[in-house]
């Protein structure tokens, strides 16, 4: 039997040498022609065009393990680093996909929050330490990623997002990783990424159980799967039924990945898709959730056309995240 080859392992490994030249600093290193796989198949950042300043020698180093990979490259890590998103909260969804965005090189990561950290955050919201204990969770956040990645410009959002806010803070950004725990602020977050034409990365956290998504304008929304939010206390929050904290890693930094995969444009994102984990059984489950053409917000004949007012529409006002 002949062995499997590995064109492209051995191009990015020839690749790989040059990025630790001894230059002055910086230094600019490969392009996209470097990098592209020998089939031609790569798709994503290796053949698209380079964003930003090149990479210094310093950056070359920290991302070196980005860099190798053929669907990275350095013209992907550019781009991420040319690129803007925001974190809706900085709780137990928001504290691993800041790290792991952060520690990826997305260069510019917004955070809104308006709460401070309590001590009863601390078992799950793995971004904030003891010690920023009654601090802005969002100053939290610029701290701590500053020390993650110096290359990173954290943007903070110290408030609620509302109606009349959220338009104007969403629009900044390139993707928008949902970390809230509430549904006003889910559907909001939900109606100002279509109207504003953004990918939403979505995730939830409930008991021991998780689950995760991508909405694409046009493919489906969450309207989609829920037109109309349940009755007031018919679901319990978080503080009321609990969360395994474990469980925020490993949601959080599925949108993580996901959102990296969006802004690269790699392989094949949760949409239509809805990917269910559950603990307990430690079993990952998928369940179509194709676009409803019925859709208030995205179907055929929508007959939302604005943000509307989410706590009244909801029935409970929008109250801690994460
Ligand atoms: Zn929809």
């Amino acid at each position: 039997m002949r062995p499997k080859r590995y064109p492209t392992f051995r191009i990015s490994f020839l690749n790989y040498l040059p990025i630790y030249p001894i230059q002055s600093n910086p230094i600019s290193i490969h392009t996209g022609a470097h990098v592209t796989s020998t089939n031609g198949t790569a798709n994503g950042s290796t053949n698209g065009t380079a964003k930003g300043a090149a990479l210094t020698l310093d950056q070359a180093r920290r991302y070196a393990r980005h860099i190798i990979l053929p669907e990275v490259g350095s013209i992907g890590q550019r781009k991420l680093l040319a690129s803007k998103v925001l974190l809706i909260g900085a709780g137990g969804l928001g504290s691993p996909a800041a790290l792991y965005l952060a520690a990826a090189g997305v260069g510019t990561i917004g955070i809104v929050d308006y709460d401070v950290v309590d001590l009863s955050n601390l078992h799950r919201q793995i971004i904030h330490g003891h010690s920023n204990i009654g601090r802005p969770k969002v100053d939290s956040v610029r701290d701590r990623l500053a020390d993650v990645n110096p290359d990173v410009e954290v943007i903070t959002h110290n408030e609620l997002l509302t109606s009349e806010n959220a338009m104007d803070i969403i629009k900044g950004y390139d993707v928008v990783v949902n970390g809230s725990d509430n549904f006003p602020a889910r559907y909001l977050v939900n109606d100002a990424c279509y109207l504003l034409g953004k990918p939403l990365v979505d995730g939830t956290l409930f008991r021991f159980e998780g689950r995760a998504n991508v909405f694409l304008p046009g493919k489906g929304c969450y309207r989609c799967l829920f037109p109309s939010p349940p009755p007031p206390g018919a679901v319990p929050s978080c503080a009321e039924a609990g969360v395994l904290g474990a469980m925020c890693g490993v949601i959080g930094t599925i949108q993580a990945v996901e959102t990296v995969k969006l802004l690269l444009d790699l392989g094949e994102p949760l949409v239509n898709r809805l990917l269910l984990f559950d603990s307990l059984s430690m079993e990952f489950r998928e369940v179509k959730i194709p676009r409803d053409p019925e859709c208030p917000l995205c179907g055929d004949n929508p007959t939302i056309h604005e943000l509307v007012d989410y706590e009244a529409f909801c029935g409970v006002p929008a109250t801690v995240l994460g």
